[in-house]
């Protein structure tokens, strides 16, 4: 089915493992305009195609791998792509987004996405050109790493691929394209269940943005101003995400001994500073992205891609391991292996603690490094019975062993690197995200919250409609198919460079007022029909690429919709308010004893973002579907 608007290539593909067969998946201009691309179009797919709760594992699951319609075009940070599914982590919707090179690849073979359902009865490789789908033999690739898969079927560009540990079903495996992860949720897993090794896609297809010249216009500004803030100009492209590891530390909010503290004594010995004056070879980063905030260093002679701060600081202060080059070591190996490294380091905090606790003897210890690189292999293999426990996650453990209140998880899903208890606003993201206990997709508040501003990181007020707008307006630019990064620029860089002038501490004051203000607007849609080219550039370039009628109020509308979608497909899958929680330990005990508000107070908070929400029981109503649009 061609589309009338540009960027897109006007074509989704539905792959059938199980009877070797594909078709054209019917997705309408209609569809475009209300869900976009990327992971809110593939939230889309998911919501038609799975009917309630499955085994993630079984053939009955499909993952849908999506594009925006920025990506191929030459947008700033447009590179990526998103892959979703049921996750068999959490039973629950799972989007991962990745910066390698399938997703350009895949529109130059024609396609804006795959729908892959059923299971291949032999280990596949499959193959999208043009012309044509292939399946092919890959008992060959069977057991090989990400890397030496990648290099087997023709070098790292245009794959994704799985390891060791995706093909043995590790909860958190995950898929890797080039040196990139598409890392959360153990999607790697459902490929591996679909004994589905790896999916190449090439082609010479060019999608053109609908009106080239503005889009020209707009990209050059764009890259322009990216180049010239603070944070993803010079912070990132020096330091990269590492560059947060002090910074946290400072706020209380660097996860320590299994997220028992907010900071570590070794801070500085894991810090994005350390990395760049001892370690750092070069930057790299996503194709098509001016900001290049990958570090390269060297692992055993050999060029790599360095950790981000959550492998820093999950792999270092959580473990409480202050050897910088162990990191580099475990991070190389996970990739290689095709494992998550935040649910990974999650899992092996969480057993240090039951060992230390006399519950559970794993062999693990906090601060002890030197059985961490056998036993990832052993989770990547399953081939003994510590690695096949920890190869479940930590809420599997949990209900092995009990510990419960220590495992830091949200909906089956480990945390991120964050501490809420330093930042409560980013823990009520944890814990009413769709995906779990993850970061971005609980509206990254924590930037808000000592990070980038520096709005009180204790205080409940605001946090709510924060929380809600910020997920919103990331939700779209994901689907839009920008790197989330790009949002650190909507911020005006004084704010940044200049954290204690006056401007900067008003802005930090008025700040948690501003997401009820967009949310009282977004009442009135007209409001917010606007264009804000040097503060959100995104729907202005996604205008100019696609020749939809966008502004900010639609694109906060379709991130809106896109949550709210994500939603009410895991409604279907068993959710509701109940599954909004935090471990005891965030909620109920106080990070700091001589601070009151120390912990999250997350009812307090659930109750106000359900309202903002406009939800019941954790669930959209009846009226807010109608409102958005959702055909439910
Ligand atoms: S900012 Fe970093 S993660 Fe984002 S697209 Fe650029 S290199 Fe990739």
């Amino acid at each position: 089915m061609a589309t009338n608007y540009g960027g897109y290539a006007g074509k989704v593909l539905k792959i059938d493992l199980t009877t070797k067969t594909y078709s054209e998946y019917e997705f309408s201009d209609k569809e475009r305009e209300l869900y976009l691309g990327g992971k809110i179009m593939a939230a889309k797919i998911l919501y038609d195609n799975i009917k309630g709760i499955i085994d993630p594992l079984s053939p009955e699951n499909i993952l849908v791998v999506t594009t925006g319609p920025l990506n191929a075009l030459g947008a700033p940070s447009s590179g990526r792509f998103n892959i979703s599914s049921i996750s068999p982590l959490t039973g629950l919707v799972c989007s991962s987004n990745c910066g390698g090179t399938f997703g350009i690849n895949l529109k130059r073979a024609g396609c804006d996405a795959i729908v892959i359902c059923g299971k291949a009865e032999e280990k596949t490789l499959l193959k999208i050109t043009e012309e044509t789908v292939e399946f092919l033999p890959a008992e060959e690739l069977w057991g090989k790493t990400t890397g030496a898969t990648q290099e087997a079927i023709g070098g790292k560009s245009g794959k994704i691929v799985i390891g060791p540990a995706g093909e043995n079903l590790v909860k958190y495996a995950c898929i890797i394209s080039d040196e990139r992860a598409a890392g959360r949720g153990g999607l790697g897993a459902v490929m591996g269940s679909k004994n589905l090794k790896a999916v190449t896609a090439s082609g010479k297809n060019i999608c053109k943005p609908f009106n080239k010249e503005k889009f020209m216009e707009i990209n050059k500004k764009w890259t322009k101003a990216l180049l010239a803030h603070p944070l993803t100009g010079s912070q990132m492209p020096k330091l990269g995400t590492a560059g947060l590891v002090t910074g946290m530390n400072a706020r209380h909010i660097l996860a320590t001994k299994n997220f028992k503290y907010g900071q570590f004594d070794g801070f500085e010995k894991i810090s994005g500073e350390y990395l760049a004056e001892k370690y750092l070879i070069k930057n790299k980063g996503c194709i098509s992205c001016p900001i290049q905030c990958a570090r390269v260093v060297e692992v055993g002679g050999k060029q790599v891609k360095g950790p981000e701060l959550e492998t820093l600081g999950l792999l270092g202060a959580n473990v409480m391991n202050d050897d910088i080059e162990k990191i580099f070591e475990w991070n190389y190996e996970l990739d290689e292996l095709g494992m998550d490294t935040i649910s990974a380091a999650g899992s092996l905090a969480f057993a240090m603690e039951l060992n230390e606790k006399g519950i559970w003897d794993s062999g693990l210890e906090f601060g002890k490094v030197a059985n961490i690189t056998d036993i990832i292999h052993q989770i990547a293999t399953r081939s003994t019975e510590v690695g096949d426990i920890l190869a479940e996650g930590t809420r599997n453990m949990s209900k092995r062993f009990g510990g419960d209140e220590f495992c830091i998880s949200s909906k089956g899903m480990e945390l991120s690197a964050y501490e809420p208890r330093g930042a409560v606003g980013q823990g009520l993201g944890y814990a009413v995200s769709n995906r779990g206990g993850c970061h971005l997709n609980a509206g990254y508040l924590v930037v808000l919250e000592g990070l980038g501003l520096s709005i009180n990181p204790y205080t409940h007020k605001g946090k709510a409609t924060l929380t809600m707008t910020f997920q919103d307006l990331m939700e779209a630019v994901s689907a839009g198919g920008n790197c989330l990064f790009t949002t650190y620029a909507v911020f005006p860089g004084f704010l940044i460079s200049k954290p204690n002038s006056i401007m900067t501490r008003l802005v930090n004051k008025i700040m948690p007022y501003l997401g009820g203000v967009l949310y009282l607007a977004g009442k009135f849609p007209t409001l917010l029909a606007v264009n804000l080219p040097s503060i959100f550039p995104h729907s202005v370039c996604l205008k100019a690429a696609t020749g939809m009628k966008l502004n900010f109020g639609k694109m906060l509308r379709i991130g809106e919709r896109g949550y709210n979608l994500e939603r009410l497909l895991n409604k279907k899958l068993g959710v509701d308010a109940s599954c909004d929680t935090l471990p005891k330990r965030l909620t109920d005990e106080l990070q700091d004893e001589a601070n009151k508000k120390s912990k999250v107070p997350l009812e307090k908070m659930k109750k106000r973002y359900y309202r903002a929400r406009g939800w019941k029981n954790g669930l959209p109503t009846a009226r807010l579907i109608k409102r958005l649009g959702i055909e439910a």
